[in-house]
Parts: structure tokens; C-alpha cells; sequence
């Protein structure tokens, strides 16, 4: 049995899928040529029907000018002047395909990345694409594509990244263990939203299982057991079954109020990462979307989007949430996210770096065409917009005032804008949060990321398995950061949410509540569960233990006083 961080609930059993690639070692041998044109031929074909699947799949997924990339690489996998000067060079060196296509394609690549001209480096990244795939057809190497898996599986990786796993497919892809990751890294949040179960920080898992071998992955204790006995089988079904049981009977939760047995009504909302989470999150009760994480439609893209695109996925959102509110959140690239349109010059601490806010009044041609995008969209619902990771009162005084640039620009063209559009902003940087009253005079609603607040706090990187048990949502400290972020809000008679993870862990909804907490933003599928929690509480009780909670020594002691409280 192997240990990691729970970071996704539920349990699973299937066989396993490798997510990793193999690197080749391409040299100059002598070869048959004839053997060798053949085995290019093959690999060119192989690679042609790979990226039509790739295709297919993504197909209703992307649009249409994002699913032209893919015409693009069928077009250079195919090319006839490319065949033809690596079959020459086979034929008059005698020598092995793979070494063939290296040289060509290398030197291709190298010429389009020396030009100055941004398209032709881009065809460089394509071309790169395109035949390393052929390569590895080549030496029958398998290239480990998520897009391409088509029977039920568990997916054992080191890593995903956010963008690997907005490509899994939830009919087959029944789970997944990586190596390294915390609770709040953002593999796992993506888990969450496609409610799927999830182990993150398995140390030495890729080397422990073989493609084929089947996996129990118990993602409600954080355990994996390979190569289950018939017994162990029996057993995680039942638990599987258990645990969908519980999830169906809290569905009865869905159309009731949240709100506490003496009257304290919240919010309990829904984080989103794109349009098509908007169900989701209404299916399982949400009254609001509290946080919609927008880097996901720059992520999916190959290329900035544009104004239009932009448009078009917040109304949507909008629209479909009926009049709810939505908080959408303006670009958080950096980090753990990355644009790979957009490169960032390496930083020793990306997550203390170029990010989020810094990097979008750095690049405000990205930033307004955002803010227009939203003005535009804000008359089709009821919108409120944040900033994230705002360190200074003058960071977010800059970007407000670009907000409200844009928003006059908009006006004077004529566009119906939203009449009562907020602006508020993440408190996940701990100088926020002490400064909140100050903050609180500006902004109109706080929404706290404990995600990056907690990691900043305790200096502890949410991706690193070795230090997450330094990620402490009920330490006192986080507890006292919370309050003042709170108190300094309410003093100037604004709202406060909060759409870090902890929002939603079932324990610090009663602390949470008497530190007097307006909204709870969290993965649509904890909603239900924390409305049965939430429905039980006295307000005034969850007050005193509150008070309790910040005067205590350690997260230990708040948990033990949550649990000899609630029951
Ligand atoms: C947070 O930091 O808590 C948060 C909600 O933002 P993200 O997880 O996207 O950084
Ligand atoms: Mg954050």
C-alpha cells in the first residue's frame, strides 16, 4: 500500500496508464535503407492518424481557430518536400530513419526559431511537435497523450499540469495518482471540479505499478493499493458504493436555504474553471459562482484570446447562472499556470514572482482587452470582477482605475454595460490581510484565497509534498489572518468570501461561520455537504467557539476544540 494527500474524494478501482514519455536517444547508425524508408512511411502515417484522433476529441471542445493548429500539424506531418529529404538521406547515407528526421527536422527547426518573425518561431514549436512524434514511432516508443486514452483507467503520473488535465475525459479517465502536489495544487483542484478521485504526493508510485496493473485508489483516506486480492476487490467496491450512497442523500440539500438553526443566512457558491462547470455547480445547489478561475480559457488556448472569445464565455457563464452572481477573477497566470504563448523568464520562486495582478499591469494590453471583455459581458447577468494577489492599495487602486477606463471607453461607444457591476480582490498575500480595513475602504468585497494565504503565510510552496504539512487552514495564525480580513470588511459594511479550499472542508465551516464569513466558495461537489453541516449550527455558539479558535496554541487544538463542539 502506498500513502499520499487525499486530494480529490471518492474511490476507484481500474487498470493503470503510465502518463509518461520516455526519452529517446537518437544516434547515426548504418541501416538497411530500404527497411528504414518503410519504417518512416509507417511512423508518418501512425503519426497522421494520431493527430486526427487528437482532433476528433478535441473537437466541441476547441474552437475552431484552435482546432485549425491541428490542421496545421497534419499538414507538416504530411509535407512531401520534408518526406522527400529524409528519404534522400536515408537512401544516400544508408543510415536509420529516426537519425534522419532529427537532422532534417532539426535543422528546419533551428532556422524558423533564428527568424525574427513571431509566427515562423511559433511553426519552430510545431514542427518540434510533429516529428518528434514521427521519431517515436519510428522506435516503436509509445508517447504517453492523454488525449488519446479510450478504456477506463486510473492515470499515474509524476505531475499533471492544469493543462494536462483539462484534456482528461471523464468517461475513461477514472482517477488519478501523481508523485508530487498538495491539496491546493491546481491538478488537484481541476480533480475536484470534474469530480473525479485524486492522489496527489505518492512518492515513488511511477516505479511501484506497470502498465497493466490494476490500482485501488481510495481517494476518501489517501491510500493506493496495487495489484488488489479478490478480497481487497470486494471490499473498496463497497466502499465505492458507500460513498456514492452518501453523496445521492445529500442531494436533498440541494434546493434548501443556507442558513444556521438561530437565522444567520450565507452563501454557499461554486468555483468554476470554464462555462461548462456552470452545471455542475447549479446541479449540486450552488447560489452563486464565487470564484471562476479565467486563466483555464487562455490555458485551453494556444493563443491570447481575443475580446470575442472572451465575451462569449462570460455571457454564457452569466446567462446561465440567472441573475446569481459570478465573481470572475481577471488572469492569474504564473505560478503552477503557465501560458506556453506566453513565456515568462525563469524565476528562482515563480509563485513569489511575476504572477497574477503584477504581471497584467505589467501587460496591460492583456488586462484591458480582459476588462472589456467583462464590461461587455457584465449586462448579461450579474457580474462582480476581482484582482488576484493584491499586495498593495496601489495595485489595486492602478488596476480599478484601468476598470473604470474601459468602462467609460465602452459607454461612450454606445455598449450596454451592467448598471451595478463590483470590484473587489483576492486576500491571499498576508500584507492584504493585515491592511484589510484600509482595503476595505476601496474595495467593494474581499474574497480570501487560503491557497496562496496559507503558503505565504507559512512560507511553505503549496506543490511540494515535503512541506504540506505546513498547508494548516486551522492554525491559529490562518484563523486570525481570516478574522481581520473579515472584521476590517464588515467595519466598512462590505461582504467577504472565501474560495480557497478551506472554504469547503467540512470542519471549518463552523469556525468559519462565527468569524462571520459571507460567502463559502468551493469545488461544486463539496457544496451539498457543507449546506447539511452549515443547516445544524448556531450562529451564536459558532461566535464563542470562534473566539476560543484564535486564542488557541495550535492547529491541533482548534480541530479538537471544532470536534468536541460540533457534533
Ligand atoms: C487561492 O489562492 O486560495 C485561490 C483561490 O486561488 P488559486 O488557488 O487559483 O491560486
Ligand atoms: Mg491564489
Amino acid at each position: 500500500m502506498l500513502k499520499g494527500i487525499a486530494a480529490s474524494s471518492g474511490v476507484t478501482i481500474a487498470p493503470v496508464y503510465k502518463y509518461e514519455t520516455p526519452e529517446l536517444v537518437i544516434e547515426r547508425k548504418n541501416a538497411d535503407a530500404a527497411v528504414e524508408v518503410a519504417k518512416f512511411e509507417k511512423a508518418v502515417e501512425d503519426s497522421t492518424k494520431d493527430i486526427e484522433t487528437i482532433k476528433e476529441k478535441a473537437t466541441g471542445r476547441l474552437s475552431e481557430e484552435e482546432l485549425a493548429i491541428f490542421d496545421a500539424h497534419l499538414m507538416l506531418v504530411g509535407d512531401p518536400a520534408f518526406a522527400d529529404e529524409v528519404k534522400n538521406m536515408i537512401t544516400s547515407e544508408n543510415i536509420n530513419a529516426e537519425f534522419a528526421v532529427d537532422t532534417v527536422a532539426g535543422n528546419y527547426i533551428a532556422m524558423f526559431e533564428s527568424m525574427d518573425d513571431e509566427y515562423m518561431r511559433e511553426r519552430a514549436a510545431d514542427l518540434r511537435d510533429v516529428t518528434t512524434r514521427i521519431k517515436y514511432h519510428i522506435c516503436d516508443v509509445k508517447i504517453a497523450d492523454l488525449s488519446l486514452i479510450n478504456e477506463e483507467c486510473v492515470i499515474v503520473a509524476h505531475d499533471l499540469t492544469p493543462s494536462d488535465t483539462a484534456q482528461l475525459d471523464k468517461k475513461y479517465a477514472k482517477g488519478f495518482i501523481t508523485e508530487i502536489g498538495g491539496r491546493t495544487s491546481h491538478s488537484a483542484i481541476m480533480a475536484r471540479s470534474l469530480e473525479i478521485p485524486a492522489i496527489v504526493g505518492v512518492k515513488g508510485v511511477l516505479s511501484a505499478v506497470n502498465a497493466g496493473d490494476v490500482v485501488v485508489l481510495d481517494a476518501l483516506k489517501g491510500e493506493v493499493i496495487v495489484n488488489p486480492t479478490a478480497e481487497e476487490v470486494a471490499k473498496y467496491e463497497a466502499k465505492e458504493a458507500k460513498y456514492k450512497e452518501e453523496v445521492l442523500a445529500l442531494k436533498a440539500f440541494k434546493d434548501q436555504p443556507s442558513v444556521s438553526v438561530d437565522g444567520r443566512k450565507i452563501t454557499l457558491a461554486a468555483n468554476i474553471g470554464t462555462p461548462d462547470d456552470v452545471d455542475g455547480a447549479l446541479d449540486n445547489g450552488a447560489e452563486a459562482i464565487g470564484l471562476y478561475r479565467t486563466e483555464f480559457l487562455y490555458m485551453n488556448s494556444q493563443q491570447l484570446p481575443t475580446e470575442e472569445e472572451q465575451f462569449v464565455a462570460y455571457k454564457k457563464v452569466l446567462e446561465a447562472m440567472k441573475g446569481k452572481q459570478v465573481v470572475v477573477r481577471t488572469l492569474d497566470i504564473g505560478g503552477d499556470k503557465k501560458l506556453p504563448y506566453l513565456p515568462i523568464d525563469p524565476e528562482m520562486n515563480p509563485f513569489l514572482g511575476y504572477r497574477a495582478i503584477r504581471l497584467c499591469l505589467d501587460r496591460k494590453d492583456i488586462f484591458r482587452t480582459q476588462l472589456r471583455a467583462l464590461i461587455r459581458a457584465s449586462a448579461f447577468g450579474s457580474l462582480a470582477i476581482m484582482f488576484p494577489m493584491i499586495a498593495t492599495i496601489n495595485e489595486f487602486n492602478e488596476a480599478k482605475a484601468m476598470f473604470e477606463e474601459e468602462k467609460a471607453k465602452l459607454v461612450a461607444e454606445g455598449v450596454e454595460v451592467g448598471d451595478n457591476i463590483q470590484v473587489g480582490m483576492m486576500v491571499e498575500i498576508p500584507a492584504a490581510a493585515v491592511l484589510a480595513d484600509q482595503f476595505a475602504k476601496v474595495a467593494d468585497f474581499f474574497s480570501i484565497g487560503t491557497n496562496d494565504l496559507i503558503q505565504y503565510s507559512m512560507a511553505a510552496d503549496r506543490m511540494s509534498e515535503k512541506v504540506s504539512y505546513l498547508y494548516q487552514p486551522f492554525n491559529p495564525s490562518i484563523l486570525r489572518l481570516v478574522k481581520m480580513t473579515i472584521d476590517g470588511a464588515h467595519k466598512e459594511g462590505k461582504w467577504v468570501g472565501m474560495c480557497g479550499e478551506m472554504a469547503g472542508e467540512p470542519d471549518a465551516i463552523s469556525v468559519l461561520m462565527g468569524l462571520g464569513l459571507d460567502e463559502f466558495s468551493m469545488s461544486a461537489t463539496s457544496i451539498l455537504r457543507a449546506r447539511s453541516i452549515a443547516n445544524k449550527l448556531s450562529y451564536a455558539e459558532m461566535q464563542k467557539l470562534s473566539e476560543k479558535a484564535v486564542a488557541c496554541n495550535t492547529a491541533e487544538e482548534v480541530l479538537e476544540l471544532i470536534h468536541n463542539t460540533v457534533k
